[in-house]
């Protein structure tokens, strides 16, 4: 069996393997096909891409925007996004301003936890982050390296989650916004782990058919925190709403430790066919 893996983080966001690095273990774990999608940036793709070709591993370009509904935070997954052009102006335009506000918020984030008594700061998260996005990721990391709580999933439970006492929200795209800003750019678009979203299933169907409406292509059926049954009622979603598969692992190197890359929790593996079929859906599409 050959397999593929369509949802990967770098130190371009919240990631701890470099791009080169994250291409490198793809290839050693035998992987045919790797996508990297970090949050809100372009900026590992070039890397990867020039890694991919020495290793003769496919590679898909992506990216990943969080948006919000009433249910918490939907994200969506960009999949063959174009080399930087007039076609991705409009994206990186919007992406600078996302990143614009994470560096409001991140201000607030800092003070708000030397409130609470650590000794932490803006510029520490961002010289820990190395990359484009610095987010709370990097702040757990921060609390880690203090001792203050036991691992990252403390942080945010404490501190950075939503009921965390250094939560600070920030301002979301809505996921109509997101998936059209994606389609601008002919790119794939699919719903990343449509589970985490917590939303009641009916409101799921519903979501689901305003937005093939807006262009969203695919849902990401197989991921790590998907069990079973979430992969069944995604595949049943797909069909319903004439919507392809995707599926990744969402690896996050050590920001997430129990995920390898191109292994999810509960021994998520994702065939080399559900790269074939968005392969075939695109050809279908008139794109490459
Ligand atoms: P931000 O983009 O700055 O709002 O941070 C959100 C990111 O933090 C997500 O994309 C995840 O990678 C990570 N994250 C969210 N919740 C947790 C958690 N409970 N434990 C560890 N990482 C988390
Ligand atoms: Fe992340
Ligand atoms: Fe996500
Ligand atoms: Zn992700």
């Amino acid at each position: 069996m050959t397999f593929i893996d369509l949802h990967t983080h770098s130190t371009a966001s919240d990631g701890t393997d470099s791009p080169t690095e994250l291409v490198r273990k793809a290839a050693q774990a035998h992987l045919a096909v790797l996508a990297l999608t970090d949050h809100d940036t372009l900026a590992g793709l070039e890397e990867a891409e020039q890694e991919a070709k020495r290793q003769n591993m496919g590679f898909v370009r992506g990216c990943e925007i969080s948006t919000a509904t009433p249910w918490g935070e939907a994200h969506f997954l960009g999949l063959w996004i174009p080399e930087k052009g007039e076609k991705t102006a409009l994206l990186e335009a919007e992406l600078e301003k996302v990143r614009q506000q994470r560096k409001e918020r991140n201000l607030r984030i800092a003070e708000k936890l030397r409130t609470l008594g650590f000794d932490v700061s803006y510029e520490a998260a961002a010289a820990l982050a190395g990359g484009t996005v610095v987010g709370r990721p990097h702040f757990a990391a921060l609390l880690c390296a203090l001792g203050v709580v036991k691992d990252r999933k403390e942080a945010f439970r404490l501190y950075l989650g939503r009921d965390g006492l250094a939560y600070v929200p920030r301002r979301l795209m809505s996921p109509q916004e997101a998936v059209s800003l994606l389609k601008s750019t002919g790119a794939v678009v699919s719903m990343a782990h449509p589970r985490l979203l917590h939303a009641p299933v009916e409101e799921l169907d519903h979501l689901l058919a305003g937005l093939k409406e807006q262009g969203l292509d695919a849902l990401e059926a197989y991921h790590s925190e998907h069990d079973a049954g979430d992969v069944r009622l995604c595949v049943e979603l797909a069909s319903r709403h004439h919507l392809q598969l995707s599926g990744g692992s969402d690896y996050h190197g050590l920001a997430k430790p129990n995920i390898s890359i191109g292994h999810g929790k509960g021994g998520l593996r994702v065939g080399f066919s559900v790269y074939e079929e968005l392969m075939k859906y695109r050809r279908e599409q008139g794109g490459a």
